[in-house]
C-alpha cells in the first residue's frame, strides 16, 4: 500500500459532496455531530453493494459510487425526506488511487448535485463492498409511509420500469441490440436517477409512497400489505423506455412483462394519490398512472383486453390469483 488509510481518506473523502452548516464535525474524530432543526424528523437509511451481487464485476468505479449513494437516495426519496448527510463503509480489497478517485468523483458528483455532505465512515480490507448510509430531514409528521393508501387511491409510477433489468438480461445471455440501445440500458442499471426532485414535489399530495428497488409488484405488495388494501395493476400502461421497447421485441411477451413487474434495481417511486389530485400529480412528477387502489385484497393485474394476467414470479405476500 502506498498510501496510509489515514491519507486515503483526507485525499479522497474529506471533502466529498458539499459544505453545509448543519455539521458542527465532519470527518476526523471518533464521531459526526450533526444539528437537526426543532419540528425535523431524522430519516435515516443503511444498504450495501457487494460487488458480484448488487452490481457487475465491470462496473466503472465512477458508476458503483453514483449507485452506491442512489440507491440511498431513492430511500429518503420514497420517504419524502431531504438528503442531507451520508457516511460511508467502504471495504477494498487494495488501494488502487485511480480507482479510488474515480469512486469519489462519481459519488460526490451525486452528493453535491442532491446537498448531502460525507460526514464520516469506515474503511477497511476485504473483497469489495460499499455500505452507504444517507440520513435525510422531512417536516414532523411528514414523511411518506408505505401503509398510507386508500381504497380509490390512484396507483402510479415514475420514469420507466424494466430497463436495468433487461440490461442485466443482456449480460446473462447477449441480445442483438444496436449500441445506442445498449448503453441507454446499461445507463439506468449503473447509473439509477433517484427520484427526490419528484418525491419533495409530490409531498402533501400523495397518500403512501415506495421506491421500487425489488420490482413493481413486490414493492406494490408492500405498499398492499402495509395499508391493509388490494390494487388492479394495469400492465399495458407501465410506463417503458425507447430503449426498453426497442429491445422487447426480442423477447417473448411473457419475458418482457416480467422484466417490468419483478426484475428490480429501477428506483423508481411508486405512490398512490386521491383522484382529485391526478393533475397536480402529472404536472409534478411526470409519474403515469398504471392501476388503482381498491378495498379487495390482492393485486390483480389486467391487459388492455380485459384478461387477467398471472406474472410467472409469484412468492409476493398478499398476491392473489
Ligand atoms: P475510529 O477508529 O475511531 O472509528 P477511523 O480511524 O475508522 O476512526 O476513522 C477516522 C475518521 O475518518 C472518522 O471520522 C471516520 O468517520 C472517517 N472515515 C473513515 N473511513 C471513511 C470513509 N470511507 N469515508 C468517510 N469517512 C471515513
Ligand atoms: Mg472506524
Amino acid at each position: 500500500m502506498g498510501i496510509s488509510e489515514f491519507a486515503l481518506i483526507r485525499k479522497y473523502f474529506a471533502a466529498l459532496g458539499c459544505e453545509r452548516r448543519d455539521v458542527s464535525l465532519g470527518i476526523g474524530d471518533d464521531a459526526a455531530l450533526l444539528s437537526i432543526a426543532a419540528g425535523e424528523e431524522l430519516a435515516v437509511s443503511l444498504d450495501t453493494l457487494v460487488a458480484g451481487v448488487h452490481f457487475p464485476l465491470d462496473t466503472p468505479p465512477d458508476a458503483i459510487g453514483h449507485k452506491a449513494l442512489a440507491v440511498g437516495l431513492s430511500d429518503l426519496a420514497a420517504m419524502g425526506a431531504i438528503p442531507a448527510w451520508l457516511t460511508l463503509g467502504l471495504t477494498l480489497p487494495g488501494v488502487d488511487e485511480a480507482w479510488l478517485r474515480a469512486f469519489s468523483a462519481g459519488m460526490g458528483a451525486l452528493a453535491r448535485e442532491h446537498g448531502l455532505q460525507l460526514v464520516g465512515g469506515d474503511t477497511t480490507r476485504g473483497p469489495l463492498a460499499v455500505t452507504v448510509q444517507v440520513h435525510g430531514l422531512v417536516p414532523s409528521g411528514q414523511a411518506l409511509l408505505r401503509g398510507a393508501a386508500k381504497p380509490g387511491d390512484h396507483l402510479f409510477v415514475t420514469g420507466t420500469l424494466g430497463d436495468a433489468g433487461l440490461a442485466l438480461r443482456a449480460l446473462e445471455a447477449p441480445l442483438p441490440l444496436d449500441e445506442g440501445t445498449a448503453a441507454a440500458l446499461r445507463a439506468r442499471l449503473d447509473r439509477p436517477t433517484p427520484r427526490v426532485r419528484e418525491a419533495l414535489a409530490l409531498r402533501g399530495c400523495i397518500h403512501a409512497a415506495i421506491d421500487v428497488s425489488d420490482g413493481l409488484c413486490a414493492d406494490l405488495g408492500h405498499i398492499l400489505a402495509m395499508s391493509g388494501v388490494g390494487a388492479t395493476l394495469w400492465v399495458d400502461e407501465l410506463p417503458l423506455s425507447a430503449a426498453f421497447l426497442a429491445a422487447r421485441e426480442m423477447l417473448a411477451e411473457g419475458d418482457w412483462l416480467d422484466l417490468a413487474l419483478a426484475a428490480g434495481d429501477d428506483y423508481e417511486l411508486c405512490f398512490t394519490a386521491a383522484p382529485e389530485n391526478d393533475q397536480r400529480v402529472r404536472q409534478c412528477s411526470g409519474a403515469r398512472q398504471v392501476g388503482v387502489i381498491e378495498e379487495r385484497p390482492g393485486l390483480r393485474c389486467l391487459r388492455a383486453d380485459g384478461s387477467h394476467y398471472q406474472p410467472p414470479r409469484q412468492g409476493y405476500d398478499h398476491f392473489e390469483n
